[in-house]
C-alpha cells in the first residue's frame, strides 16, 4: 500500500482539510500516477455538499487528473514510466455489458467513479485527485500529447469530454447554429469545441462581464439570458443548445429558441429539479430535451487528440490546495475564469 496525502471533506458542511490514506498495491494492469494537477469541477462541490444525496465521507474529490506515470503493473502495455497521462470521472466499469462493449462505459450499470463511489478493490470508497498519487487500471488512463500544457489539460478530463461528447453525438458542425448556456468550466469548453467544429456559436450568460471573454473563446454572439427581448430575437433558430447551468431554471426560454426537431441537451445537474418544461413548446415543433453524461474512454481519448490537433485547452486559474475552500465559494458565485486547477506540488508545503 502507498501512503498518500490529499484534501478531504469529513461532513457535508465542513471545509476540506488535509487527509492521510493509502492507495492499493499495483495489480498487473494498474498504472501508478504522480498527480501534478487536478481541475475543480462544480460536481465536486455538489457532492461535497451532498446536493445529490449520495455523499460518503471522508470524501477526497477530484476527477480532472493529470500526472506522470511513476510505476506500472506487470501486464501494463499501453504506458511506461514518465508518460504524461490523465484520469477522468471513471476508474472502473463491468467491461462486459452492452454499454461497455460499445465504448460507452459511462452508461454501464456498475460504474466505479473516481471518488465518492464504492471501491471494489479496497472495500471502502474511491478517493479522487485532490491528492498526491492515484492507482488506476490502464483501461481508464488516457494518453496526453506532448504539445498540450498539462495544467490546462486537466479540465478536459471532465469539462472537456462532457461537452465534446454531446456535440459529437448530435453531429454538430459547419452550417449549424449552436447555443451554449452558462460560461463556466463546461460552458467555456463547449464554446471552444463548437467553434472549432465550424458551427455558429451563441453563448447565453447571466453575467454581462463575460461578453468579451465569450467572443475571445469563440462565440459569434452573446445573449444576456435575463433579457427577454434579446432571447426572443433568436426564436426558432437553433439546431442544438447545450445547457451547462448548475441551478434550476426555466427551460421553456430555451426550447422556444429551437428549430423544428432541434435538441436542448442538459448536462448541468442542479440539486433541485428544473420547473416542468411546457409540452406545447415540444410538440408543436417536435423538439427534444435530452441529457448526456461525460463520455466513454475511447471518446475521451479522441477528444484529447482533437485538442492536441487544434491546440485547445482550458482557460485556468491555478491555485494551491490550501485555497480550495475559497475557490469553491467563487465557483458558487459564477466567478471563475474559467476553471480552477489545483497545483498538487502545494500539498508538499503542508
Ligand atoms: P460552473 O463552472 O459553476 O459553471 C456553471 C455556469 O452556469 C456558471 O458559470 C454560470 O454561467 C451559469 N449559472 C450558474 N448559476 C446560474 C443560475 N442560477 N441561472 C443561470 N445560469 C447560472 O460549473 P461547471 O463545472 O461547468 O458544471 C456545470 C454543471 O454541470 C454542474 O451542475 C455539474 O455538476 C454538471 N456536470 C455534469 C456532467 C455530466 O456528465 N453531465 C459533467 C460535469 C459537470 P454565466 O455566468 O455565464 O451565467
Ligand atoms: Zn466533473
Ligand atoms: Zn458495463
Amino acid at each position: 500500500m502507498y501512503p498518500s496525502l490529499g484534501y478531504a471533506a469529513h461532513t457535508h458542511t465542513s471545509p476540506l482539510v488535509p487527509f492521510q490514506f493509502k492507495r492499493r498495491e499495483l495489480l498487473p494492469t494498474d498504472v501508478h500516477i504522480d498527480i501534478l494537477y487536478c481541475g475543480v469541477c462544480h460536481s465536486d462541490i455538489h457532492q461535497v455538499r451532498n446536493e445529490w444525496g449520495n455523499a460518503s465521507f471522508p470524501m477526497v474529490p477530484g476527477h480532472e487528473i493529470v500526472g506522470k506515470v511513476i510505476n506500472i503493473g506487470s501486464a501494463v502495455t499501453r504506458f511506461k514510466v514518465g508518460d504524461p497521462v490523465g484520469v477522468g470521472c471513471l476508474v472502473g466499469s463491468c467491461r462486459t455489458c452492452p454499454e461497455c462493449q460499445d465504448d460507452l462505459e459511462q452508461y454501464c450499470d456498475h460504474p466505479v467513479f473516481t471518488y465518492n463511489s464504492p471501491d471494489p478493490h479496497s472495500g471502502g470508497n474511491t478517493y479522487g485527485g485532490y491528492s498526491d498519487n492515484i492507482v488506476v487500471d490502464q483501461h481508464f488512463v488516457l494518453k496526453i500529447a506532448a504539445n498540450l500544457n498539462l495544467a490546462a489539460t486537466a479540465p478536459l478530463l471532465c469539462a472537456g469530454i462532457t461537452t465534446y461528447s454531446p456535440l459529437m453525438h448530435w453531429q454538430v458542425g459547419a452550417g449549424d447554429k449552436v447555443g451554449v448556456v452558462g460560461l463556466g468550466g463546461l460552458g467555456h469548453m463547449a464554446v471552444k469545441f463548437a467553434h472549432a467544429l465550424g458551427a455558429e456559436v451563441v453563448l447565453f450568460t447571466t453575467s454581462p462581464d463575460k461578453i468579451a471573454d465569450a467572443k475571445r473563446l469563440g462565440a459569434d454572439s452573446v445573449v444576456i439570458s435575463k433579457n427577454p427581448e434579446e432571447m426572443a430575437r433568436h426564436s426558432l433558430s437553433f439546431d442544438f443548445i447545450l445547457n451547462t447551468v448548475a441551478a434550476p431554471h426555466n427551460l421553456d426560454a430555451y426550447t422556444a429558441l429551437l428549430k423544428r426537431d432541434g435538441t436542448l441537451c442538459l448536462v448541468g445537474v442542479p440539486d433541485q429539479p428544473h420547473p416542468s418544461p411546457s409540452v406545447g413548446n415540444l410538440i408543436f415543433k417536435r423538439r427534444n430535451i435530452a441529457g448526456s453524461l461525460i463520455g466513454g474512454l475511447k471518446e475521451t481519448q479522441e477528444m484529447l487528440d482533437f485538442c492536441a490537433k487544434h491546440n485547445i485547452t482550458s482557460d485556468i486559474e491555478m491555485i494551491p490546495i490550501q485555497q480550495i475552500n475559497e475557490a469553491y465559494q467563487r465557483v458558487l458565485k459564477s466567478d471563475v475564469k474559467y476553471r480552477f486547477v489545483i497545483d498538487l506540488q502545494s500539498l508538499k508545503a503542508g
